[in-house]
């Protein structure tokens, strides 16, 4: 499932293909990509729209149009954006939505293998009640070591549960919560409470440090997961204990262990993580 990463890989590229770009023409081909709209308000709320820029909330890629409005997408487990050419379909399997954009024209087309993505428009006052219930950005400004105290003080939840909190924290998933625990050599295990100031520290910087190493590397494709112009990530050669079970820690050589936690796989090493 495409994280904080991989969701501004694919922002910036939908930015740069189809920022300042007109829909001209939009074709749902499976309604419940825009469910509950109906699909011809769907497309009525966007044509002749004028996207004014893409970016990223959380794990949401937000459009913003030249009314004011936003068209949000929630890529959820498989769902993807191509861009290319005006060109006729051979056959299009998982094509959820697809998009006839002008100047510069092209066609953005939705593809979702497992149906789960979504995406709809809101106008601005539903935008800014949508925003304000995602947490923090970790790569905001506003977020500081003494921000990130504040949401684990008192909280006798895992420290991996609570990164993965979206009105905590914004965008981060499994992956980089495993990630950054490892980086802060925290086992994800303690309650998010017991950690001392030094190692809040440590955790805030590693989530900064990994989320940013990620982005640099176009984000982690396991399977599904592509830019707009077809493009794995890079950031699964880079990864230190998820997926790495069994595996050996590349810090202390010790093993890196899997456990399920709150129904998800939770990947560490005993040996130097504490
Ligand atoms: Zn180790």
């Amino acid at each position: 499932m495409p994280e904080l990463p991989e969701v501004e890989t694919i922002a910036r590229g939908l930015d740069a293909a189809v920022g300042g770009s007109r829909f001209r023409r939009i074709k749902v081909h499976r309604e419940e990509a825009v469910r509950p709209a109906e699909p011809a308000d769907f497309r009525a709320a966007l044509r002749g729209r004028c996207v004014e820029r893409v970016s990223r909330r959380a794990k949401w890629l937000v459009a913003q149009l030249d009314d004011g409005g936003r068209w949000l997408t929630q890529l959820r487990m498989t769902g993807r954006f191509t861009w290319g050419p005006v060109s006729p379909l051979r056959s299009a399997p998982h094509l959820s939505v697809s998009f006839l954009m002008d100047s510069p024209t092209g066609v953005l087309r939705f593809y979702d293998v497992r149906r789960f993505g979504r995406m709809w428009v809101v106008d601005p006052e539903a935008w800014s009640g949508l925003d304000e219930r995602l947490g923090i950005e970790p790569l905001s400004e506003g977020f500081t070591p003494d921000t990130l105290a504040a949401q684990l003080a008192r909280s006798k939840a895992p420290i991996r549960n609570l990164l993965l909190d979206q009105r905590r924290l914004a965008g981060v998933g499994n992956i980089y919560a495993n990630e950054a625990c490892y980086r802060a050599r925290l086992d994800p295990r303690r309650p998010a409470g017991s950690l001392k100031p030094q190692e809040v520290r440590a955790l805030h910087a590693a989530i900064r440090k990994v989320l940013s190493a990620a982005i640099t590397r176009r984000g982690t494709t396991f399977s599904d997961y592509r830019d707009i112009l077809g493009g794995q990530g890079g950031f699964q050669n880079k990864l230190e204990v998820y997926g790495r079970d069994g595996q050996s820690c590349r810090r202390c050589r010790g093993t890196v262990e899997r456990t399920v936690m709150a129904g998800r796989s939770a990947f560490f090493c005993a040996d130097c993580q504490s």
